[in-house]
């Protein structure tokens, strides 16, 4: 059979991998490749995903519900909190509210593997600066690299995969290095994680007040566990997030993501107490992994990295045939999510197998 003829599609979309997800697990596996959180959804979250509004209705096309409750939350109007499906739906909408064609995005490398595409769907131009050798931000390093055609710099805090955080100390300086007219996109998707008292925190330290160019985004996936059901929110000036509203797709926060994430937050607390019980295990598994020798650096986040270098993909398929479904960044490294209790002392137990 001849080819059809297709559609021109842009060769830089064309060229770019579709985004890569951890493996499913089957029954006896742990999955640990997509720091997800290991609980099963709260009471309360599930009664409210049954109270939710007819669904043969459009949801609320502003979230104004979930706005107006993170907006007190977090002492801001609704205004400056916009709410869409998922965290890297707002990172899209922001680069393509603020970046084009010529333009340049700053990043960390390795960072989320989602960065390398915001540029290019936006027609702009990545620039990748290196992690230190401690698998940290080099924050001098991406100041550096910021020119006239650079409209946004990305910081992940804690970084996804290798899990350090940058300070508040280290932040302030950053900010004061970059032009006001350059977004700086702090993503704290692990922000509930994070336990190290000088950690930057852009929610509680109301960077975004001080500094209008910055942008803090959250997620419901991680902490929340709604990762399935798509939530996540920025908080910053409204002007600012005036470009997000405008870029991103209507009405893609369903009206039973929006119960379900305001049902979470009246559940602090049990939720804070989930979370320190992830806190004590990514502890005991780092720990455990730095006895055994591994250099394992300080991850502030629910997943801890395995710097194999070289021989990654080998420790990769020890941990798959262990039912151990982990993410390899051939090469480089493992990112292995904190989970189950269970699968601490599995990972403990293959990772002590190959040194
Ligand atoms: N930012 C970072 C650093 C992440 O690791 C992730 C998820 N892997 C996201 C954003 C996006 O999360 P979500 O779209 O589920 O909110």
């Amino acid at each position: 059979m001849t080819e059809p003829t297709l559609p021109r599609i842009r060769p830089e979309i064309a060229a770019l991998p579709p985004y890569r997800q951890g493996k499913q697990a089957g029954p006896d596996a742990f999955k640990l490749s997509s720091n997800e959180n290991p609980f099963e959804p709260l009471p309360s979250v599930l009664e409210a995903l049954q109270t939710t509004t007819p669904i043969n209705r459009y949801p609320d096309a502003s979230a104004a519900a979930l706005r107006a409750r993170l907006g007190e939350k977090y002492g801001v109007e609704p205004d400056a909190v916009h709410v869409a499906a998922g965290s890297v739906s707002i990172l899209h909408q922001l680069v393509l509210g603020t970046a084009s064609v010529g333009d340049e995005v700053v990043y960390a490398w390795r960072s989320f593997e989602a960065y390398p595409s915001l540029p290019l769907v936006a027609g702009a131009t990545g620039v990748q600066v290196p992690l230190t050798s401690g698998a940290r931000h080099d924050l001098d390093a991406m100041a550096d690299a910021v020119t006239d055609r650079t409209r946004v710099v990305i910081v992940c805090t804690p970084n996804n995969p290798t899990g350090p955080v940058v300070s508040s100390a280290e932040f302030a300086a950053f900010v004061a290095r970059v032009p006001q007219d350059v977004l700086i996109i702090l993503d704290e998707a692990y922000a509930e994680f994070v336990t190290a008292p000088d950690a930057v925190d852009g929610l509680g330290e109301r960077v975004f007040e001080r500094h209008p160019n910055v942008v803090v985004l959250r997620t419901f996936s991680k902490a929340y566990g709604l990762a399935g059901l798509r939530v996540g929110y920025a908080i910053g000036h409204p002007r600012v997030l005036d470009a997000a509203r405008t870029t991103g797709i209507p009405l893609s926060v369903t009206s039973a993501a929006e119960r379900a994430a305001i049902a979470s937050l009246d559940a602090e607390a049990e939720l804070r107490e989930r979370i320190s019980v992830i806190v004590e295990r990514r502890t005991r598994l780092i720990g455990g992994l730095r006895a055994q020798g591994w250099q394992v650096p300080d991850s502030q986040a629910n997943f801890v990295w395995l710097p194999a270098g070289e021989r990654t993909d080998e420790v990769a398929a020890a941990f798959d045939a262990a039912d151990l479904i982990v993410r390899p960044f051939s090469g480089d490294g493992i990112r292995i999510s904190v989970g189950e209790e269970e699968s601490i002392d599995r990972v403990l137990a293959v990772a002590k197998s190959l040194l």
